[in-house]
């Protein structure tokens, strides 16, 4: 090598030094703020405390798109607006009563459950899975009520696989049973956790099928009525919720902006849900993400960052029981044009920060892990290829590289859809951090990007 290129080699070296030195400090000062002077824990005890549960449809709901939308004005970012968005209205109804040979079970009506028109009583027929409602037939299932008992695997170090790996019970149980006859479903809540709150979340009938009302049991009351079948195969359980679907509403998505200041119309896209099941107050699910989302792009406005991309943030209506506000953002952005750099999500609740995984091309990938460096300080040390998130999943089809914070899984589904996701059972300190990483991911990707935006790549060829 020649004196020259070594000189041009040695500037290279000392550019690329400077500029790392450059984003370890604005990293930095990202992470102080956030834990110095943060807001997103006063604002997530807001949103649980003044706004609190809020499903789709609901006054509550309309609340937060107020509440959301005040807070937003407040922080003066250079845009803020409402994207309108119509959403279902369930309501889970004041009766929701289930036992066994006269004891009652801590239940929740699952979201977008017929009521049961009355009490019903009926013999209880225990099962793991479809493969074994199937072997058993009309013979067995007929006037009874499936109570779908699989367990979350404990041998799973994701709890996110476990869930996974158990929620087509939840979501199909019904119709499935409701084809051999059955005329109600019982369903293990889909938690590790031994209490006494049983969880809820969607369930859809089959188009043309006989609809049952359906319902989760706490993990205690699944395994005490699984004890009790073993002896009393015959017990009577009865079932009692009155549910019901009202007509659709209209909701809104709630949007923030600061404009780009080399390149404003392409997007990065970051956010969480806004509405929640209407049970607990929606803490981590999803109001951690919510207020992680604000908090990056608050961030970032009071460090005086100039992006070069605009930064939205959008908080989706409806991730809970149909996910419009994700499918009309990804809609009015086809609409639009719009080309999206990336989107994130935060919907994995308000715990310790671990990494992001990304649902994008394996060069996408390599470009966040590249960045592995600058992060690891943080303890983040998750960078691969993974799920996005289901607000922003609807992007997939125009190509946008889908990126996902990925806090600590262990304790999520304690407290998912269920009484005790409250605000209480978020730490200030895990919170904070995990605005922190958002930012911090969001401030990487719009310095560097994340090669060639696809769509335009598209428009090319
Ligand atoms: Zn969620």
């Amino acid at each position: 090598m020649n004196k020259a290129s070594l000189i041009l080699l040695s500037i290279f070296f000392s550019f690329t030094a400077l500029a790392q030195k450059e984003d370890s400090l604005q990293i930095k000062t990202i992470y102080n703020i956030a834990l110095e002077e943060g807001h997103a824990y006063k604002n997530l005890r807001s949103l649980c405390k003044d706004v609190g549960a809020r499903l789709s449809g609901s006054p509550e709901a309309e609340k937060a798109v107020s509440w959301a939308k005040n807070l937003l004005e407040s922080y003066q970012f250079d845009k803020v607006w409402l994207m309108p968005v119509k959403v279902p209205h369930w309501i889970r109804g004041d009766i929701e009563q289930a036992g066994v040979n006269g004891t009652a079970m801590s239940i929740k009506t699952l979201g977008g459950s017929v009521s049961s028109n009355g009490r019903i009583e009926a013999n209880v027929i225990e099962i793991q899975n479809f493969e074994e409602l199937a072997t058993l037939g009309e013979a067995k299932v007929k006037g009874k009520i499936v109570f779908y008992n699989r367990a979350f695997d404990r041998k799973l170090i994701s709890t996110g696989n476990a869930y996974g790996a158990c929620v087509n019970q939840r979501w199909s149980g019904a119709s499935k049973a409701s084809v051999y006859g059955a005329v109600g479903v019982f369903v293990r809540s889909l938690s590790h956790l031994k209490d006494k709150h049983a969880h809820t979340g969607s369930m859809g009938y089959e188009e043309g099928i006989q609809k049952i009302p359906s319902v989760a049991l706490s993990v205690q009351d699944a395994d005490m009525l699984s004890e009790l079948l073993k002896t009393q195969p015959n017990a009577m359980a009865y079932l009692n919720v009155n549910s019901q679907t009202l007509a659709d509403k209209d909701s809104y998505n709630v949007i923030a902006e600061i404009k780009g200041s080399i390149e404003p119309d392409k997007i990065i896209t970051f956010g969480g849900h806004l509405d929640s099941w209407d049970v607990g107050e929606g803490a981590h699910d999803d109001g951690a993400g919510v207020v992680h989302s604000i908090e990056a792009l608050r961030i970032l406005k009071a460090i005086a960052y100039q992006p070069r991309y605009t930064l939205r943030c959008v908080l989706f209506m409806n991730e809970e029981n149909g996910n419009n506000g994700g499918k009309t953002y990804a809609a009015v952005a086809k609409e639009k044009g719009e080309v999206h750099i990336a989107a994130l999500e935060s919907d994995a609740g308000g715990f310790v920060p671990r990494g992001f995984t990304m649902d994008g091309t394996e060069e996408q990938v390599k470009q966040m892990q590249s960045w592995e460096p600058l992060l690891e300080p943080y303890n983040l040390h998750i960078f691969k290829k993974g799920w996005g998130g289901v607000d922003i999943k609807p992007l997939k089809s125009q190509n946008v590289p889908l990126i996902g914070l990925r806090p600590d899984d262990q304790r999520y589904f304690d407290h998912h859809h269920s009484d005790t996701d409250v605000f209480e059972n978020v730490h200030q300190r895990e919170l904070e951090l995990g605005a922190a990483s958002f930012a911090s991911m969001i401030f990487l990707i719009d310095k560097y990007g994340l090669g060639t935006p696809p769509q335009l790549k598209m428009e090319k060829e």
